[in-house]
C-alpha cells in the first residue's frame, strides 16, 4: 500500500475546472472536479475525504476507480500515463466542522442566519473537491459556484467574478497556486472597499451583525500593509484584489487564502471608538501577518509541510516589521518582546519539544506541526536574528531574488538561506541550521574565572532534560567588542576582566536588544555590576533581566527567592514593556501560595506594594492625550490592585459599575473587563450573571464578549459555576471556537477548577467529536498544563491522559505536558518556604 506516497508523484495537475453546488437547506455539496494534468504512471492517486464518488472519466471515457477512505484517496486506473483530463463527479456532506466548506452561524436582530466560508489548510481542500491536495501540486483554477441563493446575497472568491449564468457564478482563472489557498464565501455580507496606490482593490467583508464602522480599522491597516509589502519586497501584489473576510465560526486566528483572507471576527472587526490599544495592536499584527503570506507562502510556497516554518516564522516576523513601519508610535517590537519571546523561551525549554523544522508525512501529524510557540514564535525569533545579522538592505535584496526565482512555485528553507547568503555574503544556512534543526536553546553563562571573563553555552531546560551536548551558533550581540560576533564553541575566554571593564567603562552584557534566542546567566560579580544601575538601562534590557532571571529560576539555576527582591526595583517604571514583564514574573509567584492562605495574604500585600503608586498615578480613567505607555500600563496595575484586594480599587470599580449599569458596553474597553469581573466577584448574584450572559449572546463586539467571559468565569458561586458549565455544549451561547477560553477561565478560578476538570474528563469524547479535527485541539491540554501545580492534580492528569498517548497528534503534547507539571510540582515543593519568606521580607 502506498499510504504515505505523495500523490503528486503519480499525477501532476496543471489546471482545474471546478463546479461546486452548495445547498444549505439539504446540507449537501455536489460537484465535478475536472483536472488536467500529467499522469506519471497508469495508476494515479487523487485526494478525497468524506466523499461519495459517482463517476470518473479520463479524456471523456469512463475508467475504473476505487475509493480508499483510509488514505483519503481515489485510486484511478488509466489506459496509459501522460497528459490526461480527469472528470470526477461527487457529492459530499456540508458539516459544521469548520473545515472544508462549512457554515458560520450568527444572529441579526434576533433572526438566525448563516454564511458559507471555507478553510482548506492543511488538508481540507480534499473535503471540498477531489484534487491533488499537496502544496507542491500548484495549478490554475476555474471556479464555478452555484448555491441556494437568496436576493441580496454576495459571493466572493480568490479572483473577481467573471460572469453569472443560470445562477452559476463563474470566477476569473487564478494564477498558479496551491489547493490549500483556494477560498470562497457567500451570504448576506456588508463590505467596505478602497484601493492601494498601485491600484489593488482592498476590501473588508463581514456579516451585517456588525456596525459598518467596525470595518474601518481593518480596511486602513490592510491597505497600508499591502503598500508596505509592495515596497519592502520590491515585488508587486500579484492579484487584482485583496479581500479580508470575518467569519463568525473560525477555528484558527486567520487564514492567508490568496486574495481572500479569512479571519476570526475578533481579529478583524472592531469598534474604532471603544477598543483598547492592546487589542488594536493585536488585530493589526494579525492582518499584517496574513498579508505578508500573500507573497511568502502564497506566491512562493513551501514544497512540503515539513517546511511549514518557512511560511509561519517569516510571516510572524514580518507582521512586526510591517506594523512598526506603518504605526511607528506603537513601538510594536515591544509586544514581540512581551508575547512571542517569552512564549518561545518557555515552551522551547521543555525536553521533547519539536524543532522548528520537522519531518512529517501523516496528515494527522501535519496539524500537530502548528506549535505556535515553536513554528511561529521561535521561528520568528530565528528570523529576527537573521535580520539583525544581515540588515534590511541585504534582507530585501535577498527576498527580491527569492521571489523572482520561485514565484508561482515552491521552495525549501535551503532556497531561502541561499538567496539571503548571496545577498549578504554570509553563510546564513550554517548559522541558522543549528537553530532550525535542533530543539531547545542555550543558556550562556558569563563568569569571571581567575580574572578571565569567560563564556560557555549549554542547553537550557525547565524540568528534567537529557543533555546531548548540543551547540548553537549564537549571535552574541555583546556590548564589548572583545566578545565574538558568533559564539559557536562550548566555551570562550574573552580576556582579562578588570582590564575589559576599565576600557569599556560599562557592565559587560550579551544579547543586547534581546534579539537572539538564548538567555544569559551572569555570575554574581557581573550581575551585581549590571543591577547597581538597572534603572538607567533601556526598557528592553530591563525586561530582559526580569525574563531571564525568571527562566533561570524555573530551570532551578537560581532560587525564585532571589527573583522576588528584584521586582520593586522596576515597579515605578513608566514603560509598559517593563511593567508587563514585571507582572509576568509576579504572577508566576502565585503558584507558590494556596488560595486564601496566610501566604497568599502576604503575596497580595506584595502586589499592593508593587502597584499602589502606579494606580494612584494612572487612576481608572484615561486622561486626554495620555501616552501609549500609560494606556498599556493601566490594565496591569489595576489588575494587580484587584488581586491584592485593595479596598479602594474594589470600591472604585464598583462605583464605575453602578454609574454605568444601564450601559455596560459603553464602559471604556481598557478597564471594562476588570470592572465587570470585580462586580461578579464581590457583588454578583444570579440576576447579574444572567444579564451578562444575555449580553454575551447579543453582542457582536469581540472585546465586550471577551470582557464578559472573563467576568463570568470568575464567579465564586458554586451554583453559577455549574450553570455556566451547563452552557459549554450549547453552541447558540458559546461557539465551539470560543469554548477553550471559557474552559480556561473556569479552570483558573480556584472555586471552579474541580468542576472544569470534571467536565473535560467526562466530556472528552464530545470535545473530540466537536473540535477534534481542529489544529488547535491539543491546546486544551496545554491550558490544563498551564494551571495544575499539585501532586494530586499531576496524578489525575497522568491517569486521564497517559492512555491517550498513542493518539496521533497528541503524543508529543501529552509527553511534554507531564514533564511541565512534574517540574512545577517539584519546584514548588523545593522552594515554597524560601519564596514565601522572601515575599514576607519585602512587606516589612
Ligand atoms: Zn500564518
Amino acid at each position: 500500500m502506498t499510504a504515505l506516497k505523495h500523490f503528486y508523484e503519480t499525477f501532476q495537475p496543471s489546471h482545474y475546472n471546478l463546479y461546486i453546488d452548495v445547498n444549505r437547506a439539504t446540507k449537501l455539496i455536489s460537484g465535478t472536479s475536472t483536472i488536467t494534468g500529467d499522469a506519471k504512471e497508469a495508476n494515479v492517486l487523487i485526494h478525497q475525504k468524506f466523499m461519495t464518488i459517482n463517476s470518473v472519466t479520463a479524456d471523456g471515457k469512463p475508467v475504473t476507480f476505487t475509493t480508499d477512505n483510509e488514505n483519503e484517496a481515489i485510486h484511478i486506473t488509466l489506459a496509459q500515463p501522460g497528459e490526461t483530463t480527469l472528470a470526477i463527479d461527487y457529492t459530499a456532506p456540508l458539516t459544521d466542522s469548520m473545515m472544508g466548506i462549512y457554515p458560520s452561524y450568527y444572529e441579526v436582530n434576533g433572526e438566525k442566519k448563516q454564511i458559507i466560508g471555507t478553510q482548506f489548510e492543511t488538508t481540507f481542500a480534499r473535503q471540498a473537491f477531489p484534487s491533488v491536495d499537496e502544496p507542491e501540486a500548484k495549478a490554475t483554477f476555474d471556479l464555478a459556484i452555484k448555491f441556494d441563493e437568496q436576493p441580496g446575497e454576495t459571493i466572493i472568491a480568490n479572483m473577481p467574478e467573471d460572469h453569472e449564468e443560470n445562477g452559476v457564478h463563474y470566477f476569473e482563472t487564478t494564477v498558479r497556486m496551491s489547493t490549500y489557498l483556494i477560498a470562497f464565501a457567500f451570504g448576506d455580507l456588508q463590505s467596505k472597499i478602497t484601493k492601494t496606490k498601485s491600484g489593488v482593490e482592498v476590501g473588508v467583508f463581514a456579516t451585517k451583525a456588525h456596525q459598518p464602522k467596525e470595518l474601518d480599522f481593518a480596511l486602513d491597516i490592510a491597505k497600508r500593509s499591502i503598500e508596505f509589502y509592495e515596497d519592502f519586497y520590491q515585488t508587486p501584489y500579484p492579484l487584482p484584489h485583496s479581500w479580508q473576510l470575518a467569519l463568525p465560526d473560525f477555528s484558527a486566528g486567520a487564514m492567508e487564502n490568496w486574495g481572500l483572507v479569512t479571519y476570526r471576527e475578533a481579529y478583524l472587526t472592531l469598534d474604532p471608538d471603544n477598543t483598547s490599544l492592546e487589542m488594536k495592536q493585536l488585530v493589526a499584527t494579525v492582518i499584517a501577518h496574513e498579508l505578508a503570506h500573500q507573497w511568502f507562502g502564497d506566491l512562493v510556497t513551501m514544497k512540503w509541510w515539513d517546511d511549514l516554518w518557512l511560511n509561519e516564522s517569516f510571516a510572524n516576523m514580518m507582521e512586526y516589521v510591517a506594523v512598526d513601519a506603518i504605526e511607528p508610535d506603537w513601538h510594536i517590537w515591544e509586544l514581540f518582546q512581551t508575547s512571542e519571546a517569552p512564549m518561545a523561551l518557555n515552551r522551547d525549554a521543555t525536553d521533547g519539544v519539536q524543532s522548528v523544522h520537522v519531518q512529517v508525512e501523516d496528515p494527522a501529524e501535519i496539524d500537530s506541526l502548528f506549535d505556535g510557540a515553536i513554528v511561529y514564535a521561535k521561528g520568528a525569533r530565528m528570523l529576527v536574528m537573521v535580520r539583525a545579522l544581515l540588515g534590511d538592505d541585504a534582507l530585501r535584496k535577498g527576498l527580491k531574488a527569492y521571489f523572482a526565482a520561485h514565484q508561482y512555485g515552491n521552495a525549501t528553507g535551503a532556497d531561502l538561506w541561499a538567496a539571503l547568503g548571496d545577498a549578504s555574503g554570509l553563510d546564513v544556512g550554517a548559522i541558522m541550521n543549528s537553530w532550525l534543526e535542533q530543539p531547545g536553546y542555550p543558556v550562556v553563562t558569563a563568569a569571571v574565572k581567575n580574572g578571565q571573563l569567560t563564556l560557555s553555552q549549554q542547553q537550557f531546560f525547565v524540568g528534567d532534560g537529557q543533555d546531548k551536548g548540543r551547540l548553537w551558533q549564537i549571535p552574541l550581540n555583546s556590548n564589548y567588542d572583545a566578545a565574538p560576533e558568533i559564539f559557536k564553541d562550548q566555551t570562550v575566554t574573552v580576556g582579562d576582566y578588570a582590564e575589559l571593564r576599565r576600557t569599556n567603562g560599562k557592565p559587560f552584557r550579551v544579547n543586547v536588544g534581546n534579539d537572539s534566542h538564548f538567555i544569559v546567566k551572569y555570575d554574581e560579580t557581573l550581575l551585581n555590576d549590571i543591577l547597581k544601575d538597572a534603572g538607567a538601562l533601556d526598557a528592553i534590557s530591563q525586561l530582559q533581566i526580569l525574563q531571564d532571571q525568571r527562566l533561570l529560576a524555573e530551570g532551578r539555576q537560581i532560587s525564585y527567592a532571589d527573583v522576588v527582591p528584584l521586582l520593586p526595583q522596576f515597579a515605578a517604571s513608566e514603560r509598559a514593556v517593563v511593567t508587563t514583564a514585571l507582572y509576568q514574573v509576579a504572577s508566576n509567584l502565585r503558584k507558590f501560595v494556596s488560595p486564601e492562605s496566610a501566604e497568599e495574604k502576604q503575596l497580595q500585600a506584595f502586589f499592593n506594594k508593587l502597584s499602589a503608586d502606579q494606580v494612584a498615578r494612572l487612576g481608572w480613567t484615561a486622561k486626554a492625550g495620555e501616552s501609549n505607555d500609560d494606556q498599556l500600563t493601566r490594565p496591569y496595575v489595576l489588575s494587580a490592585a484587584l488581586y491584592a484586594q485593595n479596598q479602594t480599587a474594589i470600591a472604585d470599580a464598583h462605583a464605575l459599575f453602578t454609574a454605568n449599569a444601564d450601559k455596560l458596553a459603553e464602559l471604556p474597553a481598557d478597564t471594562r473587563g476588570f470592572i465587570l469581573a470585580n462586580e461578579i466577584k464581590h457583588f454578583g448574584n444570579e440576576a447579574l450573571f444572567d444579564k451578562l450572559l444575555a449580553a454575551y449572546r447579543a453582542t457582536a463586539d469581540a472585546s465586550y464578549k471577551s470582557d464578559i467571559r472573563g467576568a463570568l468565569t470568575g464567579t465564586p458561586d458554586a451554583a453559577l459555576i455549574t450553570k455556566l458549565i451547563g452552557q459549554f455544549e450549547d453552541a447558540d451561547t458559546i461557539k465551539p471556537q470560543d469554548l477553550r477560553g471559557w474552559f480556561r477561565g473556569v479552570l483558573t478560578n480556584e472555586k471552579g477548577e474541580q468542576a472544569a476538570w470534571d467536565w473535560i474528563r467526562n466530556e472528552w469524547q464530545w470535545l473530540e467529536k466537536t473540535v477534534g479535527g481542529d489544529m488547535e485541539f491539543t491546546t486544551y491540554i496545554t491550558v490544563i498544563t498551564g494551571i495544575f501545580r499539585t501532586p494530586e492534580r499531576l496524578a489525575e492528569f497522568k491517569t486521564f491522559f497517559e492512555p491517550k498517548l498513542p493518539t496521533p497528534g497528541l503524543t508529543r503534547e501529552i509527553t511534554m505536558d507531564i514533564k511541565v507539571i512534574t517540574s512545577r510540582v517539584s519546584l514548588i515543593q523545593a522552594e515554597e518556604t524560601a519564596v514565601n519568606k522572601a515575599i514576607a521580607a519585602e512587606n516589612n
